[in-house]
């Protein structure tokens, strides 16, 4: 007999998965039509203003009847404006990243909110469930945007949070396919959550210059950098470069914050400048080449994942 997934119980979604909530990329679009398909879709409000969280949660509640969620990183200048959107449009979960948890996870709780915190560190991980989250997102380093100091990857860090924690757990970092998935699942997680494949949906808010720069990265054109300001993932550009210089010439933080600047994120994601924008995209994105239905990814994901399940179910005997 087949248990029950636990996230899916807890989410009220078909499957196990979750497509990130990533800044620029995911508005309500996308999250509609991820949740339509039958997985968990995230609204990224890290890069909203409140009253545009306000209008994309409005239009999301609009385009689908099935559970969505809102992404908030706690490093959010105006949190409390999100939160209380959160809780006001009556938004059924909440995943917050970047951020300590203690925060505002019970205030969430009691008014009726579920709470998902992303984690890339055994230690956050404790300290997300001492919260009293409902789930843990361990993501590892080969994931996109802001990421974790230590470098743990998803092979390592998904078993160790497994073997740490009781609740239920979200891997994240790398994940893009039903290959990928599996993997995720057999270290022990109970969900995925999935970011660079759904950049590279037709729903996604990214730019469609940004969207084909993604679609044609190889291995090896993302790197880890800016670990002195807040570690991110990227693609390497003219604007990166300019940032490895100043590295090379043992820089201070005060120069890589001036080069920084504000608004890379938009420009490069949004905009679509890619020489001088900030391209935040994981390692995943050397192996993801069209840009597709985010429905038809999912349906895809889902189906080579019970494929390549049954086939290692019917192989995989070590004699
Ligand atoms: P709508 O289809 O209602 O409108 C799209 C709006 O976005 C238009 O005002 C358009 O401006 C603007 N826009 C589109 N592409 C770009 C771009 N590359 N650079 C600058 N502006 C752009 O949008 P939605 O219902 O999808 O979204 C509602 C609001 O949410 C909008 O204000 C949108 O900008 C914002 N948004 C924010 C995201 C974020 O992560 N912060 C993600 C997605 C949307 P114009 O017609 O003048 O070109
Ligand atoms: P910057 O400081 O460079 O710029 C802020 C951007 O956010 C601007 O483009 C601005 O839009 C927009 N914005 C939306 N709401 C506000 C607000 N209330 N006050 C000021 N600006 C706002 O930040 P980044 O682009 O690097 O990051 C934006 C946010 O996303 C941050 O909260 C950051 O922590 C988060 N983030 C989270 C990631 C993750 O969790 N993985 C990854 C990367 C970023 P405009 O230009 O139209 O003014």
């Amino acid at each position: 007999m087949e248990m029950e997934n636990r996230v899916c119980a807890n989410f009220g979604i078909r499957y196990p998965i979750i497509q990130a909530g990533m800044i620029w990329c995911s508005g309500w679009r996308l999250a509609a039509a991820v949740s339509n398909a039958g997985g968990l879709g995230i609204i990224g409000a890290g890069s909203m203003y409140p009253e545009v969280l306000r209008e994309h949660v409005r239009k999301c509640k609009a385009a689908t009847d099935k559970p969505f969620a809102v992404n908030v990183p706690m490093l959010y200048p105006d949190l409390e404006a999100h939160m209380r959107t959160i809780m006001d449009e009556g938004v059924p979960i909440a995943f917050t990243s970047a951020g300590n948890p203690g925060q505002w996870t019970s205030t969430l709780k009691a008014s009726g909110v579920k709470v998902a915190h992303v984690v890339s560190s055994v230690k956050f991980a404790l300290k997300a469930e001492a919260a009293g989250v409902d789930a843990v997102v361990a993501e590892g380093f080969e994931a996109g945007g802001h990421n974790g100091r230590e470098e743990t990857t998803t092979m390592v860090l998904v078993p160790m949070v497994r073997d740490a924690i009781q609740l239920p757990v979200i891997a994240a970092g790398g994940i893009a396919d039903g290959r990928s998935m599996l993997a995720a699942m057999a270290l022990g997680a109970d969900a995925v959550q999935i970011g660079s494949r759904f950049v590279c949906s037709e729903e996604s808010s990214a730019h469609p210059a940004f969207k084909q720069r993604v679609a044609s990265a190889k291995e090896g054109d993302t790197v880890l950098t800016l670990k002195e300001i807040t570690p991110v993932r990227l693609i390497k550009n003219a604007f990166y470069a300019q940032v490895a210089a100043a590295y090379g010439a043992h820089a201070p933080v005060e120069q890589l914050r001036e080069i920084l600047g504000r608004g890379r994120a938009k420009k490069g994601m949004f905009e679509g400048d890619l020489e001088e924008g900030e391209l935040e995209i994981g390692q995943v994105s050397g192996r993801i080449g069209t840009i597709l239905p985010a429905g038809q990814i999912v349906a895809e994901i889902m189906h080579e994942y019970e494929e390549r399940r049954a086939l290692l179910a019917s192989t995989a005997r070590v004699v």
